[in-house]
């Protein structure tokens, strides 16, 4: 069994996933598996904390770094697209300045000619064409003399602009740039001014005033609010229409003196826009926070709330364009895979404990099956000390076994010795009897066989043939006498056969007759008209019949009448004979050793005190008993009980 191969004890599957849990393992008390639970829930939160705040803050990171570099795309997208449209008319009023009779024109310094009237058509055709908002000469003290206006009634012909910065400009440098709003129409609009020359010095300026509106609406449509500021910080082009000539800075007195005097901004409010800064980012983008400025909302895009402000000069100009790129779906996509970061932290978690619960349940597991191993080595090493132990104290019954049979096979040869010596001394005892039974035929053959040779010589055949044929029946009594004699003396097979009763009776009698009849004992027998028939040895029981009634003989020796009897009966499965005398019966000492051997009231030489004690062993042998009492009316009876042959069993 030691022998076998041991299963393996890291394979857990052999185990059922209910297998019970080996009480020799700890198990952990209840406040111990509390603080391991409020431990493991702690964890967790710091799980789900740190992992949603870390992927928070580096994906609004990414957001913010990816939505600059967006927002300088559109940037350099919406500087490029405004240049575009202000340089196409960059070299508009020095082109004028080509034209012969705009020279004349500005030299002469007269309104109402034929030239001045002609170069009005002129430039009304030539503003027509280019697609521009005005197109005039000033002479050189700033008077319009010549407009592409002329026919309206709010023209400006004859005005004296010189109050105006880009004449001043274009009178100082050669050339002006300049945004503000028209002092007579207040349309808003770029000024292009170059001072025309001739061959005595200038002459006048040249001035052509460019819409920025359709530029404007193309952006009303961006993504992102898109606002150009001028140097004084007052928005000029605006994504948003409100956003419009307000300032995106507190506009001081002295500013708003000079803007007075200029009519720049034809004496709009400029309020300010309202935009707060938050935080300086890096390469100069701001995070500001942008104010609701109308009540409807142009554009499909948000325009107020948190925005990424990028700028950059515009080339050329002294303006500066911003764009706004809106924070929120970065904040919003931030949180989205922070709370994703949180459920994939709470899915790492949950794998950990799984591992870990499989881990420990495993680790239960090898401990409980070493456990068993060990209970299971533990019970071999018991079982074949125990079976050591037994195999010995088997040994040893089977030795005493052996010893006992050995014993009793000891026993029954002395017994079967006993028997035989029983049976001699009856013999012996008989003796005396048996030879004066066969001395008297053998003096009556004696005498008839000498009669019959006299009777032969006178002829008297008929008494010779008597005297034979007693001879012949006194031969065949002693042959009957020597026979019974020897059937008793023979040592018996011990094999039990069915026997009849009375038979057996019949022979201890006839082995008894010489006596019986010399004591004059009369026999009365008291059995059952159908045979008892016994199961038992024939030869022991005829010779405990003649050790019983051997007994009641001596019992009875001297008595001048006296009687022997016998009755018997079927009792259930057993058959009772009883043999009675009239004798003095047994006394009480000689009750409480009947059956001891060698235990006898009788003179040495005539008991040897060993009849009872082997007849009751032989009934023993038979399965039966044999007992001996005071018969209520005097004399002792011995009642014997042997098994029933089965034709006679009455169960
Ligand atoms: P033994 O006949 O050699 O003495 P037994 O064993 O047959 O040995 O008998 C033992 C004793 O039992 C006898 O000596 C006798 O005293 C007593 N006993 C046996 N049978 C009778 C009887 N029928 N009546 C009176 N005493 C008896």
């Amino acid at each position: 069994m030691r022998d076998e191969p041991r299963p393996a004890a890291a394979a857990p599957d052999s185990m059922g996933p209910f297998s019970a849990p080996d009480p020799a393992l700890p198990i952990m008390p209840a406040p111990q598996r509390l603080l391991r639970l409020l431990a493991l829930l702690l964890g967790l939160a710091a799980l789900i904390g740190g992992a949603s705040y870390a992927t928070f803050r580096v994906s609004q990171a990414m957001g913010l770094a990816e939505l600059q570099l967006t927002g300088r795309h559109r940037l350099d997208l919406y500087s490029a697209s405004l240049e575009r449209e202000i340089d196409k008319y960059a070299y508009f009023p020095t082109t004028l300045g080509l034209e012969r009779d705009v020279l004349d024109l500005l030299a002469k310094g007269e309104r109402d000619t034929p030239l001045a009237r002609r170069m009005n058509v002129y430039l009304e055709q030539l503003n027509d064409r280019a697609g521009t908002l005005s197109v005039y000469v000033l002479d050189t003290r700033g008077t319009v003399l010549a407009t592409s206006n002329w026919r309206r009634p709010d023209s400006f012909l004859g005005e004296d602009l010189s109050f105006r910065p880009y004449f001043r400009d274009a009178m100082e440098n050669g050339s002006s740039r300049f945004f503000g709003i028209g002092t007579t129409r207040g349309e808003p609009g770029y000024y292009l001014a170059s001072a025309l020359t001739n061959a005595q010095g200038t002459v006048g300026v040249a001035v052509v005033k460019v819409s920025l509106e359709q530029l404007e609406k193309s952006w009303a449509t961006v993504e992102a609010p898109v606002l150009v500021s001028d140097e004084n910080g007052v928005v000029i082009l605006a994504s948003v229409p409100d956003w419009k000539f307000t300032a995106l800075a507190p506009l001081d007195e002295a500013t708003r003196h000079t803007f007075d005097r200029t009519q720049q901004y034809n004496r709009r409010a400029l309020n300010p826009l309202g935009v707060k800064e938050i935080a300086a980012l890096d390469h100069g983008a701001r995070m500001v926070k942008l104010p609701r400025v109308g009540p409807e909302m142009v554009s499909v895009f948000p325009v107020t709330g948190q925005f990424l402000a990028q700028s950059q000069p515009l080339p050329g100009t002294p303006w500066s364009l911003t764009v706004f790129s809106h924070v929120e779906p970065v904040r919003e996509m931030a949180a989205s895979r922070a709370a994703l970061a949180g459920i994939a932290a709470v899915l790492v978690f949950i794998v950990l404990i799984m591992f870990n619960e499989r881990r420990r349940h495993l680790r239960d597991r090898l401990a409980a099956r070493e456990a068993l191993q060990r209970a299971h080595d533990e019970l071999e090493r018991k079982v074949a000390v125990r079976t050591a132990d037994l195999s010995a104290a088997n040994a040893r019954l089977q030795e005493e076994v052996a010893e006992r049979i050995r014993a009793e096979r000891t026993l029954r040869a002395a017994q079967d010795e006993l028997v035989q010596a029983g049976k001699l001394a009856v013999i012996g005892q008989l003796s005396a009897g048996i030879a004066h039974e066969l001395n008297q035929p053998l003096a009556a053959l004696r005498t008839l066989s000498g009669n019959a040779g006299k009777f032969l010589d006178r002829g008297d055949l008929p008494t010779v043939r008597g005297n034979l044929t007693r001879i012949a029946q006194l031969v065949d009594r002693m042959g009957s006498l020597t026979g019974q004699l020897k059937s008793f003396a023979r040592k018996s097979s011990g094999q039990p056969r069915p026997v009849v009763l009375q038979q057996a009776l019949d022979n201890a009698l006839a082995l008894l007759d010489q006596r019986l009849r010399q004591s004059g004992t009369r026999v009365v027998s008291r059995l059952p008209a159908a045979d008892l028939v016994a199961h038992c040895d024939p030869n022991r029981l005829e010779q405990v019949l003649v050790n019983l009634i051997g007994n009641a003989l001596d019992a009875m020796a001297g008595q001048p009448e006296p009687c022997l009897e016998l009755s018997g009966e079927a009792a259930g499965t057993l058959l009772r004979l009883r043999v009675r005398d009239h004798g003095p019966g047994l006394s009480d000492d000689v009750r409480a050793h009947l059956f001891e051997p060698f235990f006898t009231t009788k003179e040495a030489g005539v008991g040897l005190g060993l009849g009872l004690p082997i007849s009751a062993g032989i009934v023993r042998d038979f399965g039966g008993t044999l007992d001996g009492d005071n018969h209520p009316e005097g004399g002792a009876v011995f009642t014997l009980e042997i098994p029933a042959a089965d034709e006679n069993r009455h169960d």
